[in-house]
């Protein structure tokens, strides 16, 4: 199979040039199969589900149902009702701060996170905080992009009611030790959340033999259209959360005097979903399942490493995030030029990069630094395209310094 040629987008020039895309931690291009099941929905299938007595709504219904259980089956979750679907990352760890927060946080209680978090796993946490009378204690990490479980064993105290990280950082490309982060957590009964938006892609991923209790990320990151996401949590605990939006579907009785709520997972999903795009998730699962994530993650890794050995020669480069176990993310700067100015020029030469913080802003304040240039892998990319890009580096270099 040519999975490039599955990716009608990847086929175009930019400026004259041949496409490069290497910003796939911001978003991944979708392959046909993903179109397809998007078309194929809006063309023969649009119908709102769960309340229709018709053949549509039955059918819509059951695609829906039948990709929670695909999703189940791809992070090995233990039931489908663990998986509830929102529209992302941001909006499942959104869902949990508000939702957990309301039943277990207190004035005076704390909530870890990490230094290396994108925002997405630190605002929610600060609203909560801000409402409850909580504070927000942090792990920091080392130079190379390592978290320091030391300090995290220290940070726990009797107060502690959350620890908050991601599973994979999006500036640094750190895999951070979930398990472990768990085993640490957990055997003080604090229960563990993990933004897996940039895992979930690269790796494969068993919340199960992770043992965390929410699992959080987003379709459009792994080949899915944009709109939907996943926020999986533990039976025991989701049972124990209150709603988080009121509205229909999470409704078992409405009177004006007492609402009761609807079972797992529908009590978390209040109105009509983005069906399209959850059928697409469906499909960009099967894509990845066809392509096998091993084969994923050992094409990444080749390009990652390959990448990394072209950049270390040039002159003045400086890469941020070193571990030894990362996945395909290279943040860097070259000398002292200015992050956005290398991006434009490699824009100018057809190839797509992020600049800036990368909504991880406390990273850049711990190396004291504006910003990054963000290159960043999926699986149709490839060696050439890496010559290309390096090739453009040393071209725009000199023109910067
Ligand atoms: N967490 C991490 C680590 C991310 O990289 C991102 C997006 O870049 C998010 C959360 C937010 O994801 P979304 O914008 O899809 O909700």
């Amino acid at each position: 199979m040519d999975i490039r040629t599955l990716f009608p987008i990847l086929d175009q020039n930019v400026y004259g040039k041949p496409l490069v895309y290497f910003d796939n931690a911001a978003t991944t291009q979708k392959p046909q199969c993903v179109i397809d099941a998007l078309n194929g929905y809006y063309t023969s299938l649009n119908s709102n589900i769960h309340r229709g007595a018709h053949y549509l709504a039955a059918k819509a219904t059951e695609c829906y149902e039948q990709t929670r259980e695909a999703v189940r089956n791809f992070i090995n979750a233990k039931h489908s009702h663990e998986i509830v679907f929102t529209r992302g990352t941001t909006e499942s760890i959104n869902l949990v701060a508000s939702s957990f927060c309301q039943r277990f946080l207190s004035k005076g209680d704390e909530i870890i996170v990490s230094g290396m978090e994108h925002h997405s796993n630190i605002v929610p946490w600060q609203l909560a905080c801000e409402k409850a009378g909580a504070h927000l204690r942090v792990i920091p990490f080392s130079d190379e992009g390592i978290l320091d479980l030391h300090a995290l064993t220290n940070l726990i105290n009797e107060k502690t009611r959350l620890v908050a990280v991601n599973h994979v950082s999006n500036t640094l490309g750190t895999v951070n030790p979930i398990a472990e982060i768990v085993n640490i957590a957990h055997s003080h009964n604090i229960p563990v959340l993990v933004d897996g938006a940039q895992s979930i892609s690269h790796m494969p991923v068993d919340v199960q033999a992770l043992g965390c209790d929410f699992y959080c990320f987003s379709g459009h990151k792994m080949y899915a259209p944009m709109g939907v996401g996943i926020m999986y949590g533990k039976e025991e605990l989701l049972n124990e959360m209150p709603p988080y939006q009121g509205g229909g579907e999470m409704i078992k009785d409405v009177t004006f005097e007492k609402t009761t709520y609807n079972d797992l997972p529908f009590k978390f999903e209040a109105g009509t979903p983005s069906v399209g795009d959850v059928l697409g998730l469906k499909a960009a699962i099967d894509f990845m399942h066809q392509c096998g994530i091993e084969y994923i993650a050992t094409h990444e890794k080749m390009l990652t490493d390959y990448a990394t050995q072209k950049l270390q020669e040039i002159d003045g480069i400086r890469i941020f995030g070193v571990a030894p176990h990362k996945t395909s993310v290279i943040s860097f700067l070259i000398g002292n030029t200015h992050p956005y100015d290398v991006g434009t020029l490699l824009d100018k030469l057809g190839i797509a990069v992020r600049t800036g913080h990368h909504c991880t802003q406390p990273i850049m304040d711990r190396y004291k630094i504006p910003g990054t240039v963000r290159a960043s892998f999926a699986v149709y990319n490839t060696k050439e395209e890496i010559d290309i890009f390096i090739q453009a580096l040393h071209r725009i270099a000199p023109m910067l310094q």
